[in-house]
């Protein structure tokens, strides 16, 4: 059975504890491989790795890092096919999204961040009586980047990318469930001519070998994606380190539909936010608010789109919907459906557990798309994040009861709304309380723009420069002329 390595110092190096923990392919549920299960002594080499590469890296030129890390990203490209057939075997996603966005965006965002580093200056402040202050953007040194397992290699490169492109040395680490991609990637980076140490990737469990990270005194920031309980911990442990924290923590989020939208073109972006990735994207929309005068509508035309969807052998290439992540989250969201029932919703469509009558995907891990309505916005199924292809549908009656109800939970990331009228549309997005409003669209992507949530959604922004400064220190330097 294959074994996935530990990347460290530009060698494949096994757990130094001996210790391995199974890797489960979603669409059979069987074991296919093994991943180190690493702890500290692990992250304590990878550190001493990235400490010593530090020195080097931050003082390689830009332009030179910025033509290693357009190689990988080259790479990366050409290796596409393998990428994206590994990314849908680990996390059960179809495999044509896998090859049209995850791994194109695993490439962009390397890309995008090894030329920003071309583009980045920094800024000057002149005073009046001969003082100019210039601001030194210098990389904060061995930095942590932690990542969850619903886009592995595009949620991975989104935060390596950055910070190796800033200068800084990197301990990185995938999520348990899903760390193939980041493991064949590894193999590229010395291909692309990265130097020994600059990217260190430890595998193994979050409270074990990611908590060993979020402890380590010399590791002088922390980039988390993940949910926002675990965030909580890590912040609770690096405050007292007086670490960096770049938390992109979970979402609950609002889709807003008023009745004047470009209804067709509503409809198909809705059934992409609800249950793309089998709803398994921080963005994706749960919660469905519909202006009554519209409700019946939307209700008809949405449910019979849905009924229509067809799980799916995630490896297929007509595959449009594949298998949740694992065995855990898919009983997880099973249990929310039973809660939506006892908390007095009707169950429109889906509901289910699905089981493929292809044998050798019987045990894998499929739930029918599902669609909810009845349910109280303030119930746990409406507050509480399901990360799974399960949404609610809510009519609402003005731009207040809408926005009401879409600011009532905790979480403050993303929101979509749909409207003709552009009035509206500023004004309810002024209103709404999330880092990201999408109007008359759903994940469209800029990666210069600022991302992130606000809320329990997260601390601080990815994306474009907001990146490069989290990596960096600014230094204010002040000199005095002669007069
Ligand atoms: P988790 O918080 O469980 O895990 C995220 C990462 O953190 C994993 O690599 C995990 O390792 C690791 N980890 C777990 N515990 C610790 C710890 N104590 N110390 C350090 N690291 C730890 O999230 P999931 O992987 O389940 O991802 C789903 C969540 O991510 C959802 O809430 C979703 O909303 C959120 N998310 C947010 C995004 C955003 O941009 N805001 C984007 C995508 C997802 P291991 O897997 O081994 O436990």
């Amino acid at each position: 059975m294959e074994k996935i390595l530990n990347f460290i110092n530009g060698e494949f190096a096994e757990p130094a504890n001996g210790q391995w923990i199974d890797n489960y392919e979603p669409a059979t549920g069987k074991v296919y491989s093994q991943i180190p299960n690493s702890d500290a002594d692990d992250v304590e080499r990878a550190y001493e790795a990235a400490n010593a590469a530090f020195p080097i890296w931050s003082n390689t030129p830009y332009q030179e890092r910025s033509r290693i890390l357009s190689k990988l990203a080259d790479l990366i490209g050409e290796n596409l096919d393998a990428l994206a057939a590994a990314e849908s075997k680990d996390n059960g996603k179809p495999v044509s999204l896998a090859s049209h966005v995850d791994i194109p965006r695993a490439e962009s965002n390397i890309r995008f961040f090894s030329t920003a580093i071309m583009h980045y200056a920094s800024e000057a402040h002149i005073m009046e009586d001969r003082v100019i202050n210039y601001t030194n953007r210098k990389p904060v040194g061995v930095v942590g980047c932690i990542s969850p397992w619903n886009l592995p290699l595009y949620l991975f490169t989104w935060k390596i990318a950055p910070a190796l492109a800033s200068g800084c040395t990197v301990v990185a680490k995938p999520s348990e469930i899903t760390p193939m991609t980041a493991y064949l990637m590894s193999k590229l980076c010395n291909e692309a001519g990265l130097p020994a140490g600059v990217l260190n990737i430890v595998h193994g469990h979050g409270h074990q070998a990611g908590d060993a990270m979020v402890s380590h005194p010399g590791i002088k920031a922390i980039s988390f994606t993940g949910g926002t309980t675990t965030g909580a911990l890590i912040a609770k442990k690096a405050a007292p380190m007086f670490k960096k924290l770049s938390l992109e923590l979970g979402g609950k989020n609002p889709n807003i539909i008023f009745a004047d939208c470009d209804f067709d073109q509503m409809i198909r972006t809705t059934v992409r936010s609800s249950f793309a990735n089998q709803g398994q994207i921080c963005l994706c929309g749960s919660r469905i608010f519909v202006e009554a005068s519209i409700y019946d509508k939307f209700k008809e035309a949405f449910v019979a789109k849905v009924k229509r969807m067809q799980i799916g052998d995630p490896s297929d290439q007509s595959t449009k919907f594949g298998a949740v992540v694992s065995k855990p989250h898919m009983e997880k969201v099973l249990s929310y459906i039973e809660l939506a029932k006892e908390e007095g919703g009707t169950v429109l469509c889906g509901g289910k557990q699905h089981i493929p009558e292809d044998g050798n995907r019987a045990e894998g891990y499929y739930i029918e798309p599902t669609v909810i309505e009845g349910l109280d916005y303030q119930c746990r199924v409406q507050q509480e994040e399901i990360f799974g292809p399960v949404v609610t549908i809510t009519p609402f009656e003005s731009d207040e009861h809408a926005l009401e109800m879409a600011n009532s939970v905790e979480y403050g990331l993303a929101a979509t709304v749909w409207t003709s009228n552009l009035t509206r549309a500023h004004r309810v997005a002024q209103q709404i309380h999330s880092g990201i409003v999408w109007i008359n669209c759903w994940l469209v992507r800029d990666l210069r723009t600022p991302f992130g949530g606000v809320k329990n959604s997260g601390v601080g922004r990815e994306g474009g420069f907001e990146a490069l400064h989290f990596f960096t220190e600014p230094q204010n330097v002040c000199i005095q002329l002669k007069s």
